[in-house]
């Protein structure tokens, strides 16, 4: 190395160690940014200075950031702040082309009007940043975003589709009179039920676009999305054992099961109620009448009251939304209910039950290593790239020590994540090995149903799944629970699925957190660097609100057409002497670009070497799809032409499980194709065997294709 290159980089040393910490690449960018458009030396209140100018654009709606009123419980008034959506939306319409992008599409699909209103999602979580052991985390707090239905799946599973209202403590939420539920009736006035000029409903927000054009966007509230305990809060439901947990079911309560979780020691409860059929759903109406009367009970025998309370299922709450005049044309608790799938399956879920009351009837069966072959078996498999490469983690899931903790939760302990790439393989092997074999046949057709159930909720997204179908699936597993001898097992989260189908029906869509827990990473990101707690919840939410505007700016954010993902590089000689070849292109006057990675549709992202299910090129609509190993990706352009296209390796079909569920396939490198890489349907996971070929999962969406 000579003197000059090593001077320099014991000086980046030197700068590095003077800083605070940051990542190797943060810091190696910051270089290159100074570098490029060099800044004079600022301040630290320059840097915050810099956020507000930002939030303080002026905009026909007042600031972006604004105070909202709330009533503590001392009697005393304090304000929270807000990402006003009036003036946040107009402000990212006029400047943020990215957002402009996809607002201006979702207007054409879906023009809203008076009569006909975009429909709102609104999102509330608890989130725990810095330390979540510590004993009281004064940076815990309740966030609150938003979105719309019309945007649909697909976008609306990525973070910045998602706009955050608000970011509260959870001690000033506590410090509130009435808690969760005046935050959440003051937001809805805010949005809703004001009488001026600034309600969603009835005037709507002009929206103007940088080119001067304009729009009118009308919403209503569709959807309030929340996990079972967020929901209860909100709508002042008692929850405990005993008593009502579910707002839409009238006749619903937990009960004490006699089994006690070995983590903390709580009993776990139990649903009175399983299948659909048994289920008295209540109306709005009704719920509403209940709070109603709760109130007139409040003020005429307040002595009563927490007999009265017990017997209903909710607590009596002055701020309840269903109690606030200006609310009442807004606000209807049953059927804006959503409940999030993830955590009701995979969080402590149904699955992580159903998976460890199989595996204790396994052993029960004489499998005692049943754990030991899951590990082995899972570790066989590949995953598509974007799900990360390794199944180490995955099958770590049923190590011993793993095991030892999961039977003192009496829960399979994993990720979300890792529980929806595990559900399918495990079926699989239970399918295959025990099931064939007649081992603890009642608990693998329980385990089979779950995973067909689970099956349709991760389809859903791409709109192929009815209401009925959705239905039927949940009655099937439900009464495989009881049939399994399980039923005492049946913990609340197993209620939430006979609300899926009505929801799919109602909404057209079926919602999980995924994406908010996505999300949630950014703002914990902001909070945990905040040192300063009183100004903590306006620091956080205007870090999070800058950042997020920054984001809309990315014109490809909402981007969901085909295309290569960055970084994109010249193609090597090899790739485009074969493509030449095989596509008789003209020798001179054509670029090649390759990437690892591309889009190739709404919902998919492939990587070189997944193994994908795509269309043969010329091939007819009605023709099976083929699999193979996507060894290419490449984008061609010139004399007026511009294609797409991936190299890939052929594995032909072997044979296919009835329902199409699993296929297997000949690994083979003799028929290598060029294809279109709009062709290309999902990438897939699979097993290679001994014997050369490959176990493949098929997707549900693809079955009849192939
Ligand atoms: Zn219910």
């Amino acid at each position: 190395m000579d003197q000059a290159k090593r001077a320099k980089l014991m000086r980046v040393e030197r700068l590095r160690r003077r800083l605070p910490h940051m990542s190797a690449s943060a810091f190696a960018q910051t270089l290159k940014e100074l570098h490029d458009d060099p800044i004079d030396p600022v301040t630290r209140q320059d840097v915050a200075r810099a956020r507000d100018l930002v939030l303080e654009q002026g905009t026909p709606y007042g600031p972006i950031l604004k105070e909202l009123e709330m009533e503590l419980k001392s009697g005393r008034k304090d304000n929270i702040w807000v990402c006003c959506p009036f003036a946040f939306l107009y402000t990212v319409s006029i400047t943020c082309i990215g957002w402009a992008n996809l607002l201006r599409r979702t207007l054409v699909a879906h023009p809203p009007s008076f009569d006909a209103p975009w429909r709102m999602i609104v999102y509330s979580d608890e989130v725990v940043p810095g330390n979540q052991l510590s004993f009281h985390n004064l940076r815990k707090a309740w966030v609150i975003y938003y979105s719309f239905v019309e945007f649909g799946m697909s976008v609306l599973s990525m973070e910045d589709a998602w706009i955050c209202l608000t970011v509260i403590t959870s001690d000033h939420v506590k410090q509130m009179s009435g808690g969760l539920p005046q935050v959440f009736s003051k937001l809805l006035v805010l949005l809703f039920g004001s009488s001026d000029s600034h309600n969603l409903r009835k005037s709507g927000i002009v929206i103007e676009f940088a080119d001067e054009s304009t729009a009118r966007l009308f919403s209503d509230l569709e959807m309030v999305l929340q996990d079972g305990g967020a929901h209860k809060l909100c709508w002042c439901l008692k929850g405990d054992a005993g008593h009502k947990f579910c707002v839409g079911c009238r006749t619903l309560f937990a009960e004490k099961s006699g089994i006690v979780n070995g983590d903390n020691n709580e009993e776990i409860l139990t649903c009175n109620l399983l299948l659909e059929s048994e289920q008295d759903f209540a109306t709005d109406e009704e719920i509403r009448g209940t709070v109603l009367r709760l109130a007139e009970f409040a003020r005429t025998s307040p002595d009563t009251l927490a007999l009265r309370e017990q017997a209903c299922g909710f607590n009596h709450n002055v701020h309840n939304m269903l109690l606030n005049p200006q609310l009442n044309d807004v606000v209807r608790p049953v059927t804006q209910f959503g409940h999030d799938w993830m955590h009701a399956m995979v969080v402590h879920g149904v699955w992580n039950t159903i998976m460890f009351l199989l595996i204790l009837e396994l052993i029960a069966s004489g499998v005692g290593d049943a754990p030991t072959q899951f590990q082995n078996y899972v570790s066989l498999w590949t995953l598509p790239k974007r799900l990360g490469s390794s199944v180490g983690h995955l099958s770590d899931t049923f190590s011993p020590s793993r095991w030892t903790s999961s039977k003192k939760a009496k829960y399979l302990k994993c990720t979300a994540s890792d529980a929806i790439t595990l559900f399918p393989i495990i079926a699989c092997y239970v399918l295959a090995v025990f099931h064939q074999s007649g081992t603890a046949v009642k608990a693998c057709e329980c385990y089979l149903a779950l995973a067909d159930f689970m099956d349709l909720l991760v389809t859903v997204a791409h709109g192929c799944v009815s209401h009925e179908v959705l239905r039927e699936a949940v009655r099937e597993f439900l009464e495989s629970v009881v049939a399994a001898g399980w039923r005492n097992h049946v913990h609340p989260k197993f209620h939430w699925l006979v609300h899926f189908a009505r929801e799919l029906f109602l909404f057209g869509m079926l919602l999980s957190c995924w994406v908010h827990e996505r999300k949630h990473k950014m703002l914990k990101r902001y909070s945990n660097i905040i040192l300063n707690t009183v100004k903590f919840e306006y620091s956080v939410l205007s870090e999070v609100t800058c950042h997020h505007i920054a984001e809309l700016r990315l014109p490809d954010k909402f981007n969901i057409e085909p295309r290569l993902l960055d970084p994109v590089k010249t193609a090597n000689a090899r790739l485009k002497t074969l493509l030449e070849e095989e596509l008789q292109l003209p020798h001179h006057g054509m670029t090649y670009r390759s990437a690892n990675a591309a889009r190739v549709n709404s919902f998919e992202v492939v990587y070189q070497r997944d193994v994908i299910l795509f269309q043969g090129a010329l091939a007819r609509d009605d023709e099976p799809l083929l699999t193979g190993e996507l060894w290419q990706i490449a984008e061609i352009e010139g004399h007026g032409m511009f294609y797409l296209a991936i190299i890939v390796s052929v594995w032909s079909k072997v044979s296919q499980l009835d329902d199409g569920s699993v296929m297997i396939v000949s690994i083979d490198d003799q028929d290598t194709r060029v294809a279109v890489l709009s062709d290309v349907q999902c990438a897939l996971t699979y097993r290679r065997k001994d014997n050369g070929e490959a176990q493949v999962l098929v997707p549900r969406r693809c079955r009849d294709r192939i």
